[in-house]
């Protein structure tokens, strides 16, 4: 068996000189993912926002799992909504190698961890809908969005007994930190909200229906060197990453 390859999406980033002089831009995704990844027994790979159709087809077929990665929001048109006015860092190219990525990567059986914009970037794969603005558009909303330093666990996650997610993280109720502005609307085809916040906003979905798919809108890449409990969604990604390679050899 060998070590099982993790394709982590990147999005972009804009850069600037301590005098803010010269601007560059760079892929790539928050370090902590790779590390999570790395200290999972697999391997990652960035897939960046510029590969073509043919490219993620390429990649995804030397990869076992796929880690759709935080960033920016969605473009709402593509879930056949107006854009909110708190609308923000949208990247059409990026969510476009995403979609491509998720459908493909669904097509063919391969594990799925979602986090955070990449949770809802597997609902919208399955045609469901977003809460644009969490503190406009959800009435009694907890915090959402920490502004604290450091890894803060923000708010109450309650999880749904009977799911996946349960299982994996071997509890019902935990703290989580939490870092967003949108949310699951409407639950996309085959997926089933596995977690809630204490205000009913969606905090995780998975796969219906038993299919190795999982998303958190919380970020456990961030927390699972502090918390060793979050570093459990990469450890099951990881797993299922060597079920899947040993089912593609067959
Ligand atoms: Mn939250």
């Amino acid at each position: 068996m060998t070590t099982p390859v993790i394709l982590v999406s990147a999005g972009r980033q804009n850069n600037y000189t301590p005098r803010r002089e010269v601007q560059t831009i760079t892929a790539g995704c928050d370090i902590d993912y790779l590390a999570a990844v790395q200290r999972s027994g697999s391997v990652p790979l960035m897939l960046p926002f510029l590969a073509s159709s043919e490219g993620i087809a390429a990649a995804l077929s030397v990869a076992d799992g796929l880690l759709l990665s935080g960033g920016g929001d969605i473009l709402s048109l593509t879930y056949g909504e107006e854009p909110h006015v708190t609308s923000k860092l949208q990247d059409p190219t990026r969510d476009a190698m995403e979609l491509e990525a998720t459908r493909l990567a669904l097509e063919m059986g391969m594990p799925v961890l979602g986090i955070c914009r990449g949770l809802q970037l597997l609902n919208v794969a399955c045609k469901g809908t977003l809460i644009q603005d969490i503190p406009t558009q959800v009435p009694g909303a907890v915090k959402h969005y920490a502004d604290g330093l450091d890894v803060v666990l923000l708010h109450t996650m309650d999880i749904e007994s009977d799911s996946l997610l349960a299982k994996v993280m071997e509890t019902t109720t935990m703290a989580v930190n939490s870092w967003h502005h949108q949310a699951v609307k409407a639950v996309g085809n085959g997926l089933r909200i596995s977690a809630r916040a204490r205000d009913g906003v969606v905090e995780a979905i998975e796969a219906a229906d038993g299919r190795p798919l999982l998303a958190v809108q919380c970020h456990p890449e961030e927390c699972a060197a502090t918390y060793p409990q979050f570093q459990r969604v990469f450890d099951w990604l990881a797993t299922e990453a060597r079920s899947y390679q040993s089912r593609k050899r067959r």
